[in-house]
């Protein structure tokens, strides 16, 4: 992987201090939460949140990569071919969100023991997904849920702190998607464009089709990778 200098380099340091930083803000912020009464339900082994759809950054991906040993980019590899067989006829997020929960199963980034296997390193979206609910309403499907159940769900949340409907912390995923968004404006600037997308696929790309050298080569041989290995879908990747 074409990372240890230059243009990538700078991308990684940043995706380091931002992720520190956020890792700051969760703990603090979770920290006087409790002390004022309320309750998280985010804890180790807790694996729920897992099953969602996680998209990233290119150089949050790119940090990622190089944790992974042979078992993790096989598992990777899989879940991408998997997802690039599924995705051909989904043209809505919303079928894109459902057929991910449904049918994609956990991240393959999960290890055996519901620990997240690259876990220093983990993306930002992730960081900032904290639960003011027990982990069971972070598996539903609400499709699936009554009228009734949901209604309570729905009243039982803290307004003050969620992301409505979600009962997820809201300031945490503002922050977060602010760095993402800092994260995508540097690419711009080094690189000449953005890119965004599916973690696993992204993933799949740098181990297997040399995505990082792609991407020092400019937008045009990076399109050119994500449509040679198949990825070419809206709802998978933006180059932006
Ligand atoms: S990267 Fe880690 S924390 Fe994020 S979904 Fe995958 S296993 Fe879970």
């Amino acid at each position: 992987m074409a990372a240890s200098n230059g243009p990538s380099a700078e991308l990684l340091e940043l995706v380091k201090e931002q992720q520190a930083f956020l890792e700051m803000l969760a703990r603090s912020w979770v920290s006087d939460y409790r002390a004022s009464g309320g309750s998280i339900f985010c804890s180790k082994g807790c694996r729920n949140c897992c099953s969602l759809a996680v998209h990233t950054g290119f150089a949050e991906a790119l940090a990622i990569a190089s944790y992974l040993d042979d078992n993790l980019r096989q598992a990777v590899s899989a879940y991408a071919s998997k997802l690039k067989a599924l995705v051909g006829g989904v043209s809505a997020l919303p079928e894109y969100l459902r057929l991910h929960r449904r049918e994609m199963g956990y991240c393959p980034l999960l290890d055996a023991s519901g620990s997240c296997s690259v876990y220093p390193v983990r993306p930002l979206t992730c960081r900032a997904l904290i639960s003011t609910k027990e982990s069971c309403w972070c598996a539903t499907d609400f499709a699936t849920v009554s009228a009734s159940d949901r209604d309570g769900y729905l009243a039982s949340l803290d307004r003050q702190v969620v992301n409505y409907p979600s009962h997820y912390v809201a300031v945490l995923q503002e922050s977060a998607q602010e760095l993402e968004d800092v994260e995508n404006r540097r690419m711009h600037e080094l690189f000449g464009f953005s890119l965004y997308g599916n973690l696993g696929v992204l993933l799949e790309l740098i181990c297997q089709h040399r995505l990082a050298e792609a991407c020092l080569e400019g937008r045009a041989t990076v399109e050119a990778v994500i449509a040679a290995a198949g990825f070419e879908h809206p709802l998978l990747l933006t180059v932006g």
